[in-house]
This record gives structure tokens, sequence and C-alpha cells, in this order.
């Protein structure tokens, strides 16, 4: 077994492997690249995101351990860009490289209620939940929780994906089908003020940063627009900060990992979900901080000191789905007419709707000139100008 521990920093010129090959892993493939690294990257898919940037591209299921481990001996080190690489495939790059953060980390926030036991363990605030792994104990849950509620499956969910709003007892049976799995959560439904998040780093020294509080507006449970920086009470943002740091601290994480949270209208917070790497509401930071989340998974990763987290202008991003595709392309000149925005597209070969294409980020003299920017472009970039902000 390789030790996870460094003697000497992983330095350029060195490569480092990536498990997943989405946007995230191309953003940290640019952010490696600039800085001199070599990328590999391995999944199932050719022609990815990630791939379309990386210095190798291997493809090949996750539960082919032996791919894996070749894959593994390649490189210095090896991260991830999504959560849901199987325990067995971190376990496997492992015995080759050190993997950070480390399959422990992953094995915990992929899956729902690990990770929700885990936060509640640690004595953090989560939002309250119950096991079930049936429709009767599903109807204990709600008479403990009440309605309305949200039923969630426990492993493999993002985006809204495999949850089941429950508003009156009737929908039981429905629910229970939709969501299709031996095990699930039933969360309290959060009647929340608003949604912010905690982009933050660690590296194996211990050394911590973040990105400060940042806003999110979902649509249809997908992020939609982030503002950052959140305009909040320093109290808020203080226990956010703290939250974060708790988080990274106790499951000793050596990378990126991002803590989103509902805002109470009494002013407290509760975690939703942990994401322990780059995360869609840190996508800013790469036109508007001295240093993105990208490359500060590349420096934590490597061992390198972290890098500023200085935010150098108010900024905003909007997400653009396959939706924008319906029925042309969009209209990238008109976009590319608003000149503090910048347009980042991931290189995806089909469309479909909810599927993240791209984004936008818009650099302003105030968080609410960035949004208000950021949407405008968003809205041209809809030749028949009915895109919804
Ligand atoms: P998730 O994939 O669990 O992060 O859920 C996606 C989005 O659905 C969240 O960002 C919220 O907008 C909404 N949501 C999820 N769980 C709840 C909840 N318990 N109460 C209210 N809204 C929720």
């Amino acid at each position: 077994m390789t030790s996870d521990r460094l003697r000497s920093p992983i330095l350029p010129g060195c490569a480092i492997g990536v498990l997943g090959s989405g946007q995230l892993g191309r953003m940290f493939a640019i952010a490696a690249r600039r800085m001199g690294y070599r990328v590999h990257t391995f999944s199932p898919d050719e022609d990815t995101p990630t791939g379309q940037v990386a210095d190798v591209e291997m493809m090949a299921p996750y539960d082919d351990l032996d791919a894996v481990r070749s894959f593994a001996s390649n490189v210095s080190a090896v991260t991830f860009e999504f959560e849901n690489v199987p325990a067995a495939t971190a376990a496997a790059a492992a015995e080759c490289a050190p993997v950070r953060p480390s399959g422990e980390v992953l094995h915990i926030t992929q899956h729902r209620l690990r990770e929700k036991t885990f936060l509640s363990k640690s004595g953090l605030p989560v939002t309250p939940f119950r096991r079930v792994d049936n429709v009767e104990s599903l109807r204990n849950a709600i008479g403990e929780l009440g309605l309305p509620a949200v039923l969630k499956s426990a492993g493999f969910g993002y985006d809204g994906k495999g949850q089941y709003a429950i508003n009156s007892i009737d929908e039981l049976e429905t629910a229970w089908e939709a969501v299709s799995e031996q095990e699930a959560v039933l969360e309290a439904f959060i009647d929340f003020e608003r949604e912010l998040s905690v982009v933050a780093a660690r590296c194996d020294n211990g050394q911590f940063v973040h990105y400060g509080v940042v806003e999110n507006h979902h649509r249809n449970h997908i992020l939609d627009v982030t503002i950052a920086p959140a305009s909040v009470p320093a109290s808020v943002e203080r226990d956010a900060v703290e939250i974060a740091r708790t988080v990274l601290e106790k499951l000793d994480v050596i990378g990126v990992l991002c803590v989103e949270f509902f805002l109470q209208k009494n002013g407290k917070l509760l975690i939703n979900e942990l994401a322990p790497r780059p995360h869609n509401s840190g996508h800013f930071t790469f036109d508007a901080s001295v240093t993105s989340q990208f490359e500060q998974q590349l420096r934590a990763v490597c061992g390198l000191p972290l890098g500023s987290v200085e935010q150098l202008v108010p900024a905003a991003m909007a997400n653009l789905l396959g939706d924008l595709w319906n029925t042309h392309e969009p209209d990238w000149n008109a976009a590319a007419g608003i000149p503090n925005v910048k347009l980042h597209l991931y290189g995806k070969l089909s469309a479909r709707p909810g599927r993240k294409m791209g984004h936008l980020t818009a650099l302003s003299g105030s968080t609410q000139q960035a949004y208000d920017d950021v949407k405008h472009a968003r809205r041209l970039l809809k030749r028949d100008g009915s895109c919804r902000g």
C-alpha cells in the first residue's frame, strides 16, 4: 500500500490522474496543464470534456480494477472529479499512487445516509433526516418529521436526481416507487431563506483556506446562478466558514470540498450536502480569484502550498444547460458582446435538457451588477429572446 503522506511535493512535469472525465476534470486539467503538469483521465467514455484537454484519456469501466491499477501506476497522484466512483476503484488506485482526497472521504460523501450520519455524529447542523427502507418505515419517518418532506435515494444522487417531494400522505407509494431504492433518506422540507455554500481547500499539513460564502439559486433542483460573495451577516459568514473548517478537518480532506447550506429564516445554518471536489458554485473562482478552486485542488493533491483565495472582483456565474440548445445553437456572438462576461463551454458532444454544457461568469463593479450582467448575457444566447432570465 502506498503511503498517503507525500515525502516531498509532486512538482510540475509530473502526471496527475483524474478519475472521472466531466467538466470538473476539464477545468482541473486546464489549471494543471497551465502549471506544467501532465493530466491523465480515466472513465468509461471517450472524447470527454476532460479527455479533450488531458494528455492521456483512458477508457475502461470503473470496475475494471486491473485497468485502474495500470492507470494509477503511470501517475504521481490520483484525484477524482465526481464522487460516485466506486470505493473499490479508489482502493485499487491507492495500491499504486496516493489518492487525494482519500477513498474514505469518497465512501462517506457518495452516500447521503453515511454523510448525514457522519455530520450529525460530528455535532454539525444537518437537515433532520431518517433512514427508510420500505413504505412502512417511510410512513413512520413521516410521522416523526412531518410533511412536507423530501425523499432522496441514499446513494448516487446529484442535482435533484433520485428525489421526490412529498406533500401528502397519499403520495407515499408513488414517492417510494419514484426513488425506487432499497435504502433512502427522508428529510424534513426546509423552508429556507436562501441557499449558500462554502468552497474550501486543505492540504496535508493542515493548511486550510476558503473562498468565503456564496449565494446559490437553483432551478428544478439544479444550480442556476451563483453570486459571489453572498451578502450575509458577519455571524452567518463566520458560522459557515467554521462549519466548513470542521468538516474538512474531521474528514481529513486533502483537496477541495464544498459545503452546501440552507440558511433558515431564524438565521441558523443547516448543511444540505457535501461535495468532496471543486463545485459548480466555485466556478467563479476561475475568473475572479487569484487561485481558482481547480488550481487549489492541484496544489493540495501535489502537496504544494495553497494559493491566495482573494477574490479580485464581484462575480456571478450562470449555468448553461442543454435546454438552451433547444432549437438552434446559442448566439455566442451576441453574448460575446458583453466584454465583462466570460464564456466556458465543456466540449460535450450532445446537448440534453438539464445537462450542464457550460457556464458564464460576469465580473462587475458590484454583485448586483454581476448578477444583472450574467443574466442579460444568458438571455442574449437565446436567439428568439424567450429564455427565462
Ligand atoms: P440536493 O441534490 O440534495 O442538493 O438537492 C437539490 C436542491 O433541491 C437543493 O439545492 C434545494 O434547492 C432543494 N432541496 C433539497 N433538499 C431539500 C430540503 N430538505 N428542503 C428544501 N429544499 C430542498
